[in-house]
């Protein structure tokens, strides 16, 4: 007894054709055979929501089925999958293009037959050394990127001298060969990669002489990268396309672009802040006073510091930062200043004597240094 096909897919009468999309791709998905090797109920399962979504998701179809249900229009033409034959597991294989879009069916064997297939050229890794400043700002940086190039003999085809590609005598051009092998749970139908014409569906006969029908050649591009600003070592700036050829009038590959950062003289880097460290002099921090701050886009900030700043307090200056890469957080990260106090190496004879004027003062000595400070006191108490 057949089961109805709505049910099948467990979808109401009324359901859209994307409904009924979504639901067949579920049980697809989940009754796939490369996912449950040699279970013969998924197999079945997996057989009956494919016959359903092959009626439902045609229009034509479904209001027959939906007016005469599984015997089909009196007197019509007999439709695979109505009643009778059931679809074999490569007519299944081939709906899946549609429903998966050609790709994201990551890791099955199922492919459409009849859409034979495309090269890609594969990726290209290039390193680029950027300093602080090129990373705040963003940078064009050129190379001159050795890589497979479209033949301009033969235009990419591959075919010598205008001649034609032929269909491919092994698959007939569907790219794809089905085995059928014979296993402990039965016939077995598996979808290979045509080996005449890898997948492609054509053939060339007479091949371009300078590439060897491969519809590309070893050059030279000199290619313009953008490299946004507020990247860091590690990330990876991909550029689609610029890659090599893929060949016969492939697609192009990619360039991954592999970021690394010099080291900077002035700032620190942390994450989006940069960490300056600020030396100061010391009668600016026992007065207060102004002092410069350079940027990392070359300016220079005049900046307030108190009277009694000690060492080891910090000041952060909002969004005089890095930039965020475009995409991930928003905004500029902060300037923080470490300050600490430099201590003169060497004194005129004038400055130590005032230095040493100084010297008996409590207010030159550390809080626990004074005669009231703890410490004092534990040593008087012993003497
Ligand atoms: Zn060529
Ligand atoms: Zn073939």
């Amino acid at each position: 007894m057949k089961r109805d096909y709505y049910e099948v897919l467990g979808v109401a009468k009324t359901a859209s054709e994307d409904e009924i999309k979504k639901a067949y791709r579920q049980i697809a998905i989940k009754y796939h055979p490369d996912r449950n090797p040699g279970d013969k109920q998924a197999e079945e399962k997996f057989k009956e929501a494919a016959e359903a979504y092959n009626v439902l998701h045609d229009p034509q179809k479904r209001q027959q089925y939906d007016q005469f249900g599984f015997s089909g229009p009196s007197g019509g033409g007999g439709f695979e999958g109505f009643g009778g034959a059931s679809m074999n597991m490569d007519d299944i294989f081939s709906m899946f293009g549609d429903i998966f879009g050609g790709h994201g069916f990551g890791g099955f064997s199922g492919r459409r037959a009849g859409k034979p297939q495309q090269h890609r050229g594969s990726d290209l890794r290039l390193k680029v050394r950027l300093s602080l400043e090129e990373i705040n700002q963003g940078v064009t940086k050129k190379f001159k990127v050795k890589k497979d190039v479209v033949c301009s003999h033969c235009h990419g085809t591959g075919a010598e001298g205008g001649s034609q590609r032929e269909t491919c005598p092994t698959c007939h051009g569907s790219g794809v060969i089905v085995h059928t092998t014979q296993s402990i749970f039965g016939m077995m139908q598996t979808q290979g990669v045509c080996p005449t014409c890898q997948g492609e569906g054509q053939v060339i006969k007479n091949k371009c002489k300078e590439c060897d029908g491969t519809g590309v050649k070893k050059g030279e591009e000199v290619v313009e990268i953008n490299i946004p600003a507020g990247v860091a070592e590690g990330m990876v700036v991909n550029v689609p396309g610029k890659g090599n050829a893929g060949q016969r009038g492939g697609i192009n590959g990619d360039i991954q672009v592999f970021i690394e950062e010099e080291e900077n003289d002035v700032f620190v880097r942390d994450g989006n802040d940069l960490i300056y460290n600020l030396l100061l002099d010391f009668p600016t921090a026992a007065l207060g006073g102004e002092v410069d701050i350079p940027t990392i886009d070359g300016k220079t900030l005049k900046v307030e510091v108190d009277s009694g700043t000690q060492p080891g307090k910090t000041m952060r200056l909002r969004g005089k930062g890095l930039p965020a890469v475009q995409g991930y957080g928003s905004g500029r990260g902060d300037l923080v200043v470490n300050i600490s106090v430099y201590v003169p190496k060497t004194l005129s004879r004038d400055e130590k004597r005032a230095v040493e004027s100084f010297k008996d003062s409590d207010n030159f000595k550390g809080d626990n240094q004074t005669k009231d400070s703890i410490f004092s006191r534990f040593k008087n108490y012993f003497s």
